[in-house]
């Protein structure tokens, strides 16, 4: 299954899709949301490994996460107040790309390792 969507292809009718990264799953749906403007719902679950902000030790954390964003065809003129909108330069939505961006997000947050959790 491509994870390569077309723009005009989404429609007010739900698309799903699913792809898996680095470990985390991941599942949704695309919508037509207005013009030139698609409502990206996902869920991502799953280990991540990820690098403690203390020592450095690489451990797994579980994801467990609910996303949703815009994806704008081209330049994303002003803004909404409900949603992130990610701009996408392509006529084809690389959706692992768009979470390569989601999983790197989670990653460079604060994680401490179980050992350094327990010294405090
Ligand atoms: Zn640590």
């Amino acid at each position: 299954m491509s994870q390569k969507v077309p723009f005009r292809r989404v429609t007010r009718d739900a698309q799903s899709f699913s792809l898996s990264h680095a470990g985390v799953k991941i599942t949704g749906e695309l919508t037509a949301f207005r013009p030139k403007l698609l409502l990206l719902r996902a869920r991502m679950e799953g280990p991540l490994e990820v690098d403690c902000y203390r020592c450095g030790a690489t451990f797994d954390i579980m994801v467990g996460e609910n996303v949703s964003f815009l994806l704008s065809e081209g330049v994303f003129k002003g803004q909404d107040d409900e949603f992130d909108v990610v701009e996408i330069h392509e006529d084809l939505i690389d959706l692992e790309a768009v979470f390569d961006s989601e999983i790197a997000l989670i990653q460079s947050d604060y994680h401490a390792c179980k050992q350094c959790r327990e010294e405090g």
